[in-house]
Formats: structure tokens, C-alpha cells, sequence
């Protein structure tokens, strides 16, 4: 699967759809994003080049923006040349096993548990909301990790409370909110939506409860053009929009609901979709991708 090869001394531990982790000669984990891009559930066969690049140097500039809230599991970019910038150097950490959701909009599997009980994640919400709308306040909607190539499911708080217990439940909760609502103010000043973000935390050796995984980047985020967010319909993905509709439109041939694999990108969609990256990256951090 992966298209590079680590130097002798990295031990494989595990690949995600898109990242894949090694222990490297110290004990420490390579935490690399590969060009896989995912959609549907699936992974597809065509990667998009630089991909893995540009979401490292994006969780990376998070990362900093963030440190003053939570630690961070980053040690350093020093890394193997086969997987220049597209790796970090991190703590391994002990993993709580919740997928920490924080949303300010309404929409995805949110909007599906709202419109089946008014509420989301066991947190009431007013009546009358649409796909895309605004919530009052930014909601902590936890989630536990699904298998390979299933959706993850929501929980409610209480759900973390039993899993993990009352402190550790509402450190998570006060982190992700907290981390959500910095990252939402400064994605606004660059005409971006931050419609809701997933987090992963882990606990480090020293008790400390750090912040993990990639963070802030188009694979774990919703982020919108503030100037085309209209409610009462879904808003285009930033990222994956050229993929979604290739995929779902006659052209590719692909039945959703076949259970088969998606076919091969092509490149004029591999093409546009590696720009929209190179957009969110360069909007968000002011910088070019070199
Ligand atoms: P998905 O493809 O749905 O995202 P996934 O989350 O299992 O599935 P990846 O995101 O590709 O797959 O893999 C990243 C994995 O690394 C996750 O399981 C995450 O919990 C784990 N992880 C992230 N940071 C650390 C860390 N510092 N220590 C240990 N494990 C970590
Ligand atoms: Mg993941």
C-alpha cells in the first residue's frame, strides 16, 4: 500500500485509511499521511499527489496556533527523506478511544440524529434548524471509532462519562470546545466556516491529556466559504467536492450502493481536487505550498 520505503529501524504499528504509524528506532511513532484520499467509506485508488503534505504542514500550523490550550503530541519534522514533510516525529500516547466531535453547524450525521429526536449526541437543540444552520452554541458531539470502512457512531456524553470517566469526559468536552472555538474564529477572519471538526486525544506517560492525530486539517474537518454558506441544503464540500460528484454522477459508472469499489479518479478530478487543498492551505495559513 504505501508508495515509499522507511530506512531499517521503523516497525509498522498501523494504517488508517490514510495515515499509516511505524515506532521508529526510538521508541517514538512516525506518524505519516499518505496521498490516499477516502470518500464514501472508501478509500480510492487514486491518491492526489502532495495531499499528504499539505495536511501535515496544516495540522502543523495548527498545532502551534493551539498550544496555549493543550499540548500537542508533536516532537519534531525531522523525519526519514522518503516521507519528507509528509511526517511527524510523535509521542505515542495511550488513546482515549473517543472520537471527539465539536460542531457551531448543523449538518452530516448531526443533522440526521436531530431530525429523528431534536437533539444530537444526548444535547437538546432548538426547533427549526436546516442543513448548514448556525447552532446557538458550539456542542460537544463524542463519538466512538468505528471499524475499517464503517462510520463512526455518536455517544452521548454520559456514553464518555462510563467509558472513560467524569474528569477525563469533561476535560475532553472543555478541550474540544475550546480548541473548536479558537480554531472557528480564526478560520472566520480568513472567509472559511470551521462547520465542525473531529479531535483525537491521548494520555502522555506523565498524565498529561494531549492533543493527537492530525488536527484542523479537510479529512477531519468541515470547512465552508463563508460568502456561499446558505442553510436549508447541504454546502459544498471544500475538498472533496470534485470527487463526491464524479463518483455519484454517470460518468464513473459507480453504483454507492453496490458494495463494490470506487473506480479510479480521473485526472482532471485528481487535478482540482489536489488545487482545492493547495486553496484550503494557502487561505487558511496566508503562505504558499511550495
Ligand atoms: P480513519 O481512516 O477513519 O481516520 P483511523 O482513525 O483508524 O481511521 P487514521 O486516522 O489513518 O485511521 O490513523 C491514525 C491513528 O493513529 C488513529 O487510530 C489514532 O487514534 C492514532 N493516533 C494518533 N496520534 C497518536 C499518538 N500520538 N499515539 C498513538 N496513536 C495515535
Ligand atoms: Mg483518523
Amino acid at each position: 500500500m504505501p508508495d515509499y520505503v522507511l530506512p531499517d529501524g521503523y516497525t509498522h504499528v498501523y494504517s488508517g485509511k490514510v495515515r499509516d504509524l511505524y515506532e521508529d528506532p526510538d521508541g517514538r511513532l512516525l506518524f505519516v499521511a499518505s496521498d490516499r484520499i477516502s470518500a464514501y467509506d472508501w478509500v480510492l485508488p487514486t491518491p492526489i499527489p502532495d495531499k499528504g503534505r499539505i495536511l501535515t504542514a496544516m495540522s502543523l500550523w495548527w498545532f502551534d496556533r493551539l498550544a496555549d490550550i493543550v499540548p500537542n503530541h508533536v516532537i519534531s519534522t525531522r523525519v526519514p527523506d522518503s516521507v519528507a514533510r509528509r511526517a511527524m516525529v510523535c509521542t505515542k500516547l495511550d488513546m482515549f478511544p473517543v472520537e471527539c466531535v465539536a460542531r457551531g453547524y448543523l449538518t452530516g450525521s448531526g443533522l440526521v440524529e436531530y431530525q429523528a429526536s431534536a437533539s444530537v449526541c444526548g444535547v437538546n437543540l432548538p426547533p427549526g434548524l436546516q442543513d448548514g444552520s448556525r447552532l446557538p452554541k458550539t456542542i460537544f458531539t463524542p463519538a466512538t471509532k468505528a471499524a475499517l470502512g464503517d462510520h463512526d457512531v455518536n455517544v452521548t456524553f454520559d456514553e464518555v462519562v462510563a467509558s472513560i470517566g467524569q474528569d477525563e469526559a469533561q476535560t475532553l468536552r472543555r478541550l474540544t470546545v475550546a480548541v473548536y472555538d479558537r480554531a472557528t474564529a480564526i478560520a472566520a477572519d480568513r472567509g472559511l466556516i470551521l462547520a465542525d471538526t473531529k479531535l483525537e486525544f491521548g494520555l502522555r506517560a506523565d498524565g498529561r491529556t494531549v492533543l493527537a492525530d492530525e488536527v484542523l486539517t479537510p479529512d477531519s474537518s468541515r470547512y465552508w466559504p463563508a460568502d456561499s454558506w446558505e442553510p436549508g441544503h447541504a454546502q459544498p464540500s471544500f475538498d472533496k467536492q470534485y470527487v463526491r460528484d464524479w463518483l455519484t454522477s454517470p460518468a464513473s459508472g459507480w453504483d454507492r450502493t453496490s458494495g463494490e469499489a470506487p473506480p479510479p479518479l480521473p485526472d482532471e478530478v485528481v487535478e482540482k481536487t489536489r488545487a482545492k487543498y493547495v486553496e484550503a492551505y494557502e487561505r487558511l495559513t496566508g503562505k504558499r505550498f511550495a
